[in-house]
């Protein structure tokens, strides 16, 4: 039996290839409630949309099931007879405890659980510092990643897996659940092989130039293969593997400046797949820092509770252009451009003095990418709490980031229609239009050069106390 859970993909799946090795295979989802409760109808839209697609893939031999995986996995596995059900490993805190109580409950029948690769390149624990102790600090993390390597994708199984059609079992297959309400949200493509097509277009595009342009968000010059990499519909090693050869020197060619182009965004792509590796090895290492702060530098800090003006930031209503642009991609895509996620964890953090659980949780419950390490540990990164080496004293100014990202104002004006009409000397700060702000647009909810200072008074305060 293959039990797939973030792994929704028949590409690059040494689990199932290890299913399939032992005789026919069958393929089982269970909908967990701790799965879908934290998700937000975003990502379970999405979710659902994957399976749909991979049960089309296999012919409608995917087995769904809502339940305990308790109770279920050792049920089905017991129907059909599997001694073995296979996974990839899981190594967050909820996936790992859920994992043994399946492992112990599957025992007891006589069966086994056993892991067969894990979600990441370098699966989260494998990496140890010398003195034998976790990585806390990003670079001698991607240099010991780098060093370490990665096996190439699996190759494909020379027959296609046997499938077990699950109508011959006494519960059958449920139906997938139809899509949650999506309040006009706009979603990828789902499933395995839109990943892919993502992943060409990127390397055929954006790639080239990624170093120079990821961080502008109104350039499409990121590969979007978040939400992919979320569910597994890719393995970061088949797109690792892309990059690798999309960007191999032609053997013997002389390199020129847009060769070093290419391999410094290649570079600099894979060291962005590291992060979601380290960060995950980061909350494999320190469970707790899902929940809480992974430092407790800032034990002693005083935050607010978050109030109205942390609703118009949610909202996208703060007044401050680039912070209400990316709350509002935000709302109608579920995804927000990487600079503007630092951007409003930043305005969060920093600005209304609010602790980053807080924006963490409303992330969570609105994105199609949604991952608990990527995004905790990035929102702690911001608060200062986190892996950042430099850390509270970093306060993103949101008018000069603007400025400096989304120069002309591009982003802003996709996103803000009351901001369609201004110029780019007043589109990052509608206040000094004459007259206010254009078109009941708010004027700014706090004033920022006020609020670094209390940050950064209440971080002095705190360092003391400590
Ligand atoms: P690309 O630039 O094309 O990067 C390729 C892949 O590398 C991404 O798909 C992602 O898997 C990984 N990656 C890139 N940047 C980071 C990063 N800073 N940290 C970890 N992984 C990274 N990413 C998530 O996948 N889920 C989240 O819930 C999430 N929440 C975030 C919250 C905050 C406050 C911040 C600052 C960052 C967060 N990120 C999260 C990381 C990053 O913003 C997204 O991975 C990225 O914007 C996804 O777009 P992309 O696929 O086009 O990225």
């Amino acid at each position: 039996m293959w039990w797939l859970r973030r792994d929704l993909r028949l590409d690059d799946n040494p689990a199932l290839l290890a299913a399939a090795g032992q005789g026919p295979v069958l393929a089982l989802f269970v909908l967990d409630e701790a799965l879908r409760r934290p998700a937000g109808p975003v990502r379970l839209a999405f979710l659902y949309r994957c399976l749909r697609d991979l049960d089309r893939r296999l012919a409608g031999r995917l087995c769904v099931r809502t339940g305990d995986p308790e109770q279920v996995v050792p049920a089905v596995a017991g129907e059909i007879g599997a001694d073995v059900v296979h996974i990839a490993a899981d190594h967050g805190p909820h996936g790992r405890r859920r994992d043994e109580q399946v492992a112990r409950a599957l025992l007891a029948g006589g069966r086994e659980l056993r892991r067969t690769g894990s979600a990441y390149a370098v699966e989260p624990g494998r990496l140890v510092k010398p003195d034998g102790s976790p990585y806390r600090v990003f670079t001698p993390f991607y240099r010991a990643w780098k060093a370490h390597g990665w096996p190439a994708p699996a190759a494909p199984a020379p027959t296609e897996p046997d499938w077990l059609d699950p109508a011959s079992l006494s519960g059958g297959s449920e139906e997938i659940p139809p899509d949650p309400d999506l309040d006009g949200v706009t979603l990828p493509p789902p499933g395995e092989q839109a990943a892919h097509d993502r992943l060409h277009a990127f390397l055929r595009g954006p790639l080239g130039d990624y170093a120079r342009h990821r961080d502008e968000p109104a350039a499409d010059a990121t590969s979007r293969l978040s939400p992919y990499l979320k569910w597994g519909c890719i393995h970061p090693r088949t797109v690792l593997d892309g990059v690798r050869a999309a960007t191999a020197p032609a053997t013997g060619g002389a390199t020129d400046d847009a060769t070093d182009g290419v391999m410094e965004s290649a570079e600099k792509f894979r060291s962005e797949i590291a992060w979601r590796e380290f960060y995950a090895d980061v909350l494999a290492a320190n469970p707790s820092s899902a929940r809480s702060d992974l430092s407790d530098t800032l034990a002693r800090m005083s935050y607010e509770p978050p109030g109205e003006s942390f609703e118009a930031w949610k909202w996208g209503r703060t007044g401050y252009p680039i912070v209400d642009a990316g709350m509002r991609q935000l709302l109608a895509e579920g995804w927000v451009h990487n600079r503007v996620r630092m951007i409003e964890a930043s305005f969060v953090c920093k600005d209304l003095h609010v602790h980053w659980t807080h924006g963490a949780r409303w992330y969570l419950e609105r994105l199609v990418d949604g991952d608990l390490a990527s995004n905790n540990h990035g929102w702690q990164w911001t608060a200062g709490t986190g892996t950042d080496a430099a850390p509270y004293f970093r306060v993103f100014n949101p008018v000069s980031q603007g400025r400096r990202f989304d120069p002309d104002g591009e982003y802003i004006r996709r996103w803000v229609p009351e901001l369609r009409g201004l110029p780019a000397e007043l589109v990052h700060e509608p206040w000094k239009c004459p007259g206010g702000p254009p078109n009941g647009y708010p004027g700014p909810i706090v004033d920022h050069a006020v609020e670094r200072r209390d940050a950064l008074a209440r971080h002095a305060q705190a360092r003391n106390a400590s």
